[in-house]
């Protein structure tokens, strides 16, 4: 497992992250569409499984081999997991989407950008840019997890530094969020044996990576060559704008598809191996 995640390495560091500062990318052109807050849309509602979780025995458990790095769910149901990284824009519409359907995505946010504080990070379309801060995190009522401090490269980073990210930022959501997060994604999906090292004494559980990332207009770039979805796939989104319309688009793409929304965080208690 360990050798297909690093195999696919180089394409998921060109289609992960924005780089924190760097222009964002135009708004797209997006048909007029109702948001479904304001006005359901008449096509059947997308509707993830209650609670999201698995059903007894549907994960077997992983064997304990090393820091357990994880790109997608072996599961034969067809569920796919909701990831969405690094906190630029923190859209109240997205936010109540999330609450009012209680939809189990999993946050990676990156702490620079949930406190930043607008101005010149911002750009066209740009309109939430740390409007809310932690609170907003704290308040979307789903698992807020580790996605570094600043957002570096981590490998360009030494072993200490390394660690200073990955501990920060594990210190900053527990105490702003109140929950010590578990799960680690490495910015640009760029890693080494030293992050794994770092996440493990900073108390992660695993490190998550993903198997396709969700582009502006709710496209999936597929990693894998068939272009389809897949049992267990770990979906990659970024707040970035315009995501209450995107995210409610891909709702209806997956539901459409014929799979629902997986608790990320109840599979991996299944899955993962217990700690050593
Ligand atoms: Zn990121």
């Amino acid at each position: 497992m360990r050798r297909a995640v690093t195999i696919t390495l180089s394409a998921l560091a060109l289609s992960a992250c924005s780089t924190p500062g760097a222009a964002p990318p135009p708004p797209p052109v997006v048909p007029p569409a109702a948001s479904p807050a304001a006005s359901p849309s008449p096509s059947p509602s997308p509707s993830p499984t209650p609670s999201g979780l698995p059903a007894p025995g549907e994960v077997a458990r992983m064997k304990r081999d090393g820091f357990p790095v994880v790109s997608s769910v072996p599961t034969k149901r067809k569920v796919v997991f909701l990831t969405i990284d690094d906190g630029w824009e923190q859209d109240p519409g997205f936010a109540r989407i999330v609450r009012e359907r209680g939809i189990p995505i999993t946050v990676f946010p990156t702490r620079d950008a949930v406190e930043a504080k607008g101005g010149q990070e911002g750009g066209p379309g740009w309109t939430y840019i740390g409007a809310g801060g932690w609170p907003y995190f704290r308040d979307l009522g789903v698992p807020i997890e580790n996605h570094t401090l600043t957002h570096p490269d981590l490998r360009t980073l030494g072993p200490d530094a390394q660690r200073a990210e990955i501990c920060g930022a594990a210190k900053a959501i527990e105490r702003h969020v109140g929950r010590a997060p578990e799960l680690f994604r490495p910015p640009f999906g760029s890693w080494n044996a030293a992050t794994l090292t770092a996440a493990e004494k900073c108390g992660m559980r695993a490190m998550v990576l993903w198997t396709a990332s969700v582009q502006t207009d709710a496209r999936i770039a597929y990693q894998t060559p068939d272009k389809r979805l897949h049992p267990g796939d770990i979906l990659l989104l970024h707040f970035r704008p315009p995501l209450a319309k995107d995210f409610a688009r891909l709702l209806r793409k997956i539901d459409k598809r014929g799979f629902s929304i997986g608790d990320l965080g109840a599979y991996l208690d299944d899955l993962l191996p217990a700690p050593s």
